[in-house]
């Protein structure tokens, strides 16, 4: 089955208000998955990270939209062909956390937004989400209208009214609302449709410097490995720019943090491309979409528990610099979006002041740092944990408001 083995060239976040469906969508459309390869390093890391791989195909001799499937085999009984393999992000079930999404859209080229037709509209984690892309800038969008086997006609129509006013004046006020029901199966071909007119893959050049982020690293030999057998350490996550090959170097930013003689101070990794796993198998070369696994020369013990989460992987020399602390303008929301009614805490956004905690999405990392100056629109923050991150790069902000961090606003770093 070589095709379905396709790298994915493009993310699609699936994005949502907890148990409106996305992950009974994602398995509808990714179907089943026969891994010949490293079943440790899949169960590791796209089962906690919830990438899912799906082959969009085509019956052929089929109209539109019918002819849109992820089954091999067409109702005629003919074989499909393959289209496109996308890698879908999906929060897994028990990660609402803010932070988890934002640290995704990093790498998310569009976004799916699944509404329950079962529910008013919007659920807080419904408008939450949506205002996230639409800060981040995440313009490519379908909505899915799902459970529509669970209500009737009228209430799906009302609800789907209720979606269109929902969104009017976002970012996703063009996205075409698609009604399914991901359990039964109905309507996928015309979310497919969707999918391929709103998502395109995005243009990329080859010959840019491979920019890796960092979602998750691992130790993946066994308790007690012999020497000889111990394997390097294993960073997962997606390439946003060029390509990598084995045999690559490669330097991790902000890398390890090293203690000498009571001063601390972090050090870029550097190492060699072992190996690299794409698609759910084992590749040459890898390029931007999906989730990649990349084995690495590093000490395992430098890659163990997620420890490199977060950081920035290429070609050594080409990575930005190392932030402890850094300078952003701030672009604020004007009230806390996602809270419900008997959440406490404020509703309206404060200006930020002096002193105070922020939780920054910089890229997949995740960072707290204290304000140590603010003016209008402007703000310098001194991190707990640095960052590798470029001027202009997209930070999430959020602040602590009742008991939960919520997303304030957007900083461009300066
Ligand atoms: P998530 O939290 O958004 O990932 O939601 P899940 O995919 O886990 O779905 C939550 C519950 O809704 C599960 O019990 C699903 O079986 C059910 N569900 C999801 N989609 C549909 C649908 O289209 N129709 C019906 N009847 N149930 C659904
Ligand atoms: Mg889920």
């Amino acid at each position: 089955m070589t095709e379905a083995n396709t790298q994915p060239e493009v993310n699609i976040g699936l994005v949502g208000h907890v148990d409106h469906g996305k992950t009974t969508l994602v398995q509808a459309l990714s179907g089943s998955w026969t891994d010949q390869h490293s079943e440790e390093m899949k169960r590791g890391i796209s089962i906690r990270l919830g990438y899912a791989d799906a082959t969009f195909r085509r019956c052929p001799g089929v109209d539109e939209p019918e002819c849109y499937t992820v089954d091999e085999e067409c109702e005629d009984g003919s074989e499909s062909e393959p289209i496109r393999t996308v890698s879908f992000v999906d929060a897994p079930g028990h990660e609402t956390l803010m932070a988890t999404m934002l640290s995704g859209a990093s790498i998310m080229d569009g976004a799916v937004l699944v509404v329950s037709a079962t529910e008013d509209v919007p659920q807080a984690q419904t408008e939450e989400h949506l205002m996230a892309l639409d800060l981040i800038g995440i313009e490519n969008i379908v909505i899915a209208q799902n459970k529509v086997d669970l209500v009737s006609r009228d209430r799906a129509v009302d609800n789907y009214e209720q979606i269109q006013e929902f969104v009017e004046g976002t970012v996703a006020e063009d996205a075409p609302i698609v009604p399914v029901s991901a359990q039964q199966e109905v309507n996928l071909d015309l979310l497919i449709d969707a999918v391929e007119s709103e998502i395109p893959t995005p243009d990329r050049d080859p010959g840019e410097s491979a920019r890796m982020y960092a979602a998750r690293s691992f130790d993946i030999n066994r308790p007690g490995a012999t020497a000889e057998d111990l394997k390097g350490g294993v960073v997962g996550g997606s390439l946003v720019s060029g390509e990598l090959s084995v045999g690559d170097g490669l330097e991790i930013r902000p890398g390890r943090e090293v203690d000498e003689e009571g001063q601390t101070e972090w050090r870029p990794l550097e190492t060699t491309v072992r190996s690299l796993q794409a698609g759910n198998r084992d590749v040459d070369t890898a390029h931007p979409g999906g989730l990649l696994g990349v084995g690495t020369g590093l000490d395992p013990s430098l890659t163990k528990g997620d420890a490199l989460a977060g950081q920035v992987a290429g070609e050594p020399g080409t990575l930005p610099p190392t932030r402890e602390e850094f300078e952003m303008t701030v672009d604020l929301l004007e009230r806390v979006v996602g809270k419900e009614d008997d959440e406490s805490g404020e509703s309206d956004i404060e200006e930020i002041s002096t002193g105070e905690p922020l939780m920054l999405t910089v890229g997949t990392a995740t960072t707290v740092g204290a304000v140590t100056s603010a003016r209008d629109g402007e703000c310098e923050v001194s991190l707990k944990r640095p960052v590798c991150a470029e001027e202009g790069a997209q930070i999430a902000i959020n602040r602590r408001v009742g008991a939960r961090w919520r997303l304030i606003g957007v900083g461009t770093l300066t």
